[in-house]
């Protein structure tokens, strides 16, 4: 999925945690969520993130192909337990959410993810081309549900 629909989606998210629970730092917790929304992405070149962090992206796709680990749940439950080992449960909370919204979404991709790389080959893959009719619908649903719960 395109950045701009990670992101779509990781708001909506942070808008359905706000109406639910009461989040003391809205700003931070958004912020944090929102990054992680984005950061599986730093194993492709051309990613919106990738270009941002050049020399880190390049660093990191030394290490990581495209739709490996970092499309996988491991990182976001490693971070998770990270940030709750520094007593910092409610951002970690926040890096979860923003990066399972983003294995989410491309879960519903053609090419899919492995969420459970490199232990379980099993990909989950749904019907939507990257940047394609389907995606742009979804983004619009996406900013159309943002706007309701925002009003
Ligand atoms: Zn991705």
């Amino acid at each position: 999925m395109m950045y701009k629909t990670h992101l779509a989606f990781a708001v909506l998210v942070s808008l359905i945690i706000f109406k639910f629970f009461s989040i003391e730092n809205k700003i931070i917790f958004a912020g944090v969520l929102y990054f992680a929304s984005l950061v599986p992405d730093l194993d492709i070149p051309k990613s919106w993130i990738s270009k941002k962090t050049k020399v880190f992206s390049w660093i990191f796709r030394l290490f990581f192909r495209h739709r490996g680990i970092l499309h996988s749940v491991y990182p976001a439950f490693i971070v998770f337990f990270l940030l709750s080992s520094v007593d910092q449960k409610v951002l970690a909370v926040a890096f979860l959410l923003g990066y399972l919204s983003h294995l989410f979404s491309d879960a519903m991709t053609i090419k899919g993810v492995r969420l459970f790389h490199p232990l379980l080959r099993m990909r989950f893959a749904g019907i939507v081309k990257t940047g394609g009719l389907m995606e742009r619908l979804f983004f619009l649903g996406l900013i159309l549900l943002n706007i309701l719960l925002i009003v």
